[in-house]
């Protein structure tokens, strides 16, 4: 059990689904270690040597705050999993002052049990939750736990029960609900197509966001996916109904590549 969390990077910036609210002046808190160790993570100095300064839940409400004071629109967390104990009675007091006026964004690693998620659920406004791998092969060869890809499923079910009818706000943006990320990886294209069919499964209909590249901390190269493979992907997506964003953005009709 923490005591104290660990803060890597915060500050305001443009969060990267644009489509969010508040996400033109996003309040970013980017904690230091995680729960799981990704032999793809392209985070290593948060995962991996966990840099940072460390916050009790008093620092941390001060400095949620002082981010509000800056213009943050909203509470932007990345990977709050492993610290939301210290983390969510800072976040309550200053839910109890703004309020909706500051959207909570929690982006998770997919690998939450359902008690956490209950807590989560109850100061969180959007979710985006990631969607690693499916099969426990997959999961096996990233490092993953075995059991990742019917956890994630689950976690999102679970989620989808208390935030799965989007809200937008006036000019269209959300304001409460669940996206999905996924990253796609080159050498595990089936699995890809399996994670779309999983959530499909679950009746998931709202917004996937396909990352396409990372930096492979191994190699030291940015990997790109595939075009062709992420057109297929896309296909499977919409077939299902999900509205597919492409590294944050809306998926254009002109970047398709036709082919036969
Ligand atoms: S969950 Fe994210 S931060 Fe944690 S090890 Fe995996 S890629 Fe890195």
């Amino acid at each position: 059990m923490y005591s104290k969390l660990r803060v890597y990077k915060s500050g305001i910036h443009l969060g990267e689904e644009r489509i969010v609210a508040g996400n033109c002046n996003s309040g970013m808190v980017n904690f230091s270690g995680c729960h799981l160790a990704c032999n793809f993570c392209y985070t290593p100095e948060t995962s991996v040597e966990q840099l940072g300064q460390d916050f009790s839940t008093g620092e941390f409400a001060e400095l949620l705050e002082e981010l509000v004071v800056r213009g943050a629109r909203n509470l932007n967390f990345i990977s709050p999993s492993h610290v939301w104990a210290v983390a969510a009675p800072a976040v309550r007091r200053l839910k109890a002052k703004y309020g909706r006026r500051l959207p909570l964004i929690l982006k998770t690693s997919g690998y939450e049990r359902s008690g956490m998620l209950s807590s989560m659920a109850a100061l969180g406004d959007i979710f985006v939750p990631d969607f690693k791998v499916w099969s426990t092969d997959v999961a096996r060869a990233c490092n993953l736990p075995a059991d990742y890809g019917i956890t994630a499923q689950s976690a999102i079910r679970q989620l989808l029960q208390t935030h799965g009818a989007t809200q937008y706000t006036h000019d269209r943006k959300i304001a409460s609900g669940v996206l999905v990320r996924h990253l796609m990886m080159p050498e595990h294209f089936d699995d890809s197509l399996a994670v779309i069919d999983a959530l499909g499964e679950i009746g998931f209909r709202s917004y996937l966001n396909l990352m396409t590249y990372y930096y492979e901390p191994r190699s030291r190269r940015i990997l790109n996916a595939n075009p062709s493979q992420r057109d297929l992907l896309v296909a499977r997506a919409e077939q299902l109904g999900m509205s597919v964003m492409v590294n944050g953005k809306p998926f254009q009709e002109q970047e398709r590549k036709l082919y036969a």
